[in-house]
């Protein structure tokens, strides 16, 4: 399983990057993505970030 970011509504506050660094990562068009996918370990911060996210812009898909 991949999170995955939409771009139209993520505003770049880093905050995914931040909660979980080894799944979401910045780029160079200020907004985040998921470059790896969710695993056993990081499952729980890739939750927190679906939940944190101030624009709802991360989902969990398959
Ligand atoms: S937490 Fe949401 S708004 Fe902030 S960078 Fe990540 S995807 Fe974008």
């Amino acid at each position: 399983m991949r999170a995955y970011v939409d771009k139209d509504e993520c505003i770049g506050c880093g905050l995914c990057a931040m909660t979980a660094p080894d799944v979401f990562r910045m780029t160079d068009d200020g907004k985040a993505e998921a470059y790896a996918d969710t695993t056993e370990e990081n499952k729980d911060a890739v939750q927190e970030t679906i939940d944190g996210c101030p624009v709802c812009a991360i989902r969990d898909e398959e």
